[in-house]
């Protein structure tokens, strides 16, 4: 089989990484791709991962490269190509391809339309309401005592979410929002929620329109800064399993949010199939859901795929094919911890082009593997190209020995400016 894999970010790593261990696939190409996915090669024959220089959202290119090329499968990581609708275009062209239709992405694409979709079909979450005026907003507001949390309906790069502690604040979000246009477009209408107080896990479940297979769970890191503190990021680090959920509540989480979203998706005729991502906390009266996303997470695949014993392109294909009912996911007892490496600045502004070393040595640990995020190679060398650079991922016999083998890889590993938490998966241990 020829797979195409779409992005540039550690994520794509992951699955370049993992569905090249596949005795499927017979060639491989990813656009971008990143200094780590080219330096993959396929078990089956020893051939390299290709790395084909054209971006994620240039749909037209990349169609005639899968034609050209007559890729098999197509696996689609970023939220971007999806909610601009990569995924029908493929389709209408006679393309298998791996990922969400324009439809399904507007569960990331729209929190006032996820919002409204909870509540329709009875999926908990926290007490909202949808808005288009701000005086309206700002009275609903008022009635939570100004606790909240108000959040731009569009994509926003992860910035559109402001949390307000009491009512001044929150009628300044309101405003910043939707009369200053802080997030442009994208906050013309708002979603707000009252304020939740728990713990927070990532889950991810693959779906085929009709039956959706849960993962264990794990939990991202977005603070740039230890104990939590410090800007929002695209995620600092993860690990999984978590101690937050056993299986029992697990599977009691997914028949209380996956059962009702299958059967609403099948109501809505959205024909729902790739990756669900549900941000849940976990509150005193159950579960809730904050937010879905369309997509695996960043970093969230990175220590999934290293525990899942599945062969992917097999999960991949039952997605597309509707046939996953007849497939039981295995995971590796094994816990996995990852550790992003970023750039001295990051979320902030930040230099390119450091040269990094050490990354053999961090690779020979046992155990062990160091994802390329915003990697390049220049002049024969591997040097920093953007704010997360590298995901250092160990695993181990529980989350504390994984823990110590991932920070034992990034001591491996040197770039001017290094930044990186040094207390991911510290929770799972308290
Ligand atoms: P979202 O993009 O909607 O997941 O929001 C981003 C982050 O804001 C979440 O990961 C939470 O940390 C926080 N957040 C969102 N909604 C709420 C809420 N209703 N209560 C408390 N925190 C929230």
């Amino acid at each position: 089989m020829k797979i195409l894999v779409i992005g540039s970010g550690g994520r794509e790593h992951a699955l370049v990484w993992k569905l090249a261990q596949s005795p499927h696939v017979t060639q491989m190409w990813c656009a971008p791709g990143n200094a780590g996915i080219s330096s993959e090669c396929l078990t089956k024959n020893g051939a390299p991962v290709g790395c084909v220089n054209l971006a994620a959202e240039d749909l037209p290119r990349l169609l005639a490269f899968a034609q050209e090329k007559q890729v098999d499968l197509t696996v689609v990581g970023p939220d971007n190509p999806l909610a601009l609708g990569i995924v029908d275009l493929f389709q209408q062209h006679g393309l298998k391809i791996w990922g969400v239709n324009r439809k399904a992405a507007q569960f990331e694409s729209s929190k006032v339309f996820s919002q409204k979709f909870m509540e329709k079909y009875g999926i908990p979450t926290a007490a909202a309401g949808t808005f288009s005026e701000a005086a309206a907003a700002k009275r609903f507001c008022a009635t939570l005592g100004g606790k909240c949390v108000v959040k731009a309906d569009g994509l926003a790069l992860g910035k559109g979410v402001l949390i307000c502690a009491n009512q001044a604040e929150a009628e300044k979000a309101v405003d910043e929002i939707m009369i200053g246009k802080a997030f442009g477009a994208a906050g013309a209408n708002v979603v707000i929620q009252e304020y939740l107080e728990g713990i927070e896990v990532s889950l991810h479940a693959l779906c085929d329109g009709k039956t959706a297979k849960i993962f264990p769970t794990s939990q991202d890191h977005k603070r740039a800064l230890d104990g939590d503190l410090g800007l929002n990021t695209g995620g600092m680090g993860t690990y999984s399993p978590t101690p937050f959920l056993s299986d029992t509540q697990l599977a009691d989480v997914a028949a209380r949010v996956l059962e009702p979203f299958m059967r609403g998706c099948v109501a809505e005729g959205i024909d729902y199939r790739g990756l669900l991502y549900p941000g849940v906390i976990l509150t005193k009266s159950g579960p809730k859901i904050l937010e879905f996303n369309a997509r695996f997470g960043d970093p969230e695949t990175q220590v999934y795929l290293t525990r899942l014993e599945n062969d992917l392109v097999e999960l991949l294909d039952a997605s597309v094919s509707g046939t996953l009912d007849a497939i039981e996911l295995n995971w590796s007892p094994r816990a996995s911890v990852c550790v992003i490496m970023a750039s001295g600045g990051y979320p902030g502004n930040y230099p390119k082009g450091k040269i990094i070393t050490g990354l053999d040595a961090a690779n020979r640990l046992p155990h062990t593997k160091v994802f390329h995020a915003g990697t390049a190679l220049q002049d024969g060398q591997i040097v920093t190209n953007g704010g997360r650079v590298l995901g250092v991922t160990a695993g181990g016999a529980d989350v504390r020995a994984a823990q110590a083998a991932a920070y034992a890889a990034v001591a491996e590993i040197h770039f001017e400016g290094a930044q990186f938490r040094r207390d991911i998966a510290a929770k799972a241990m308290l």
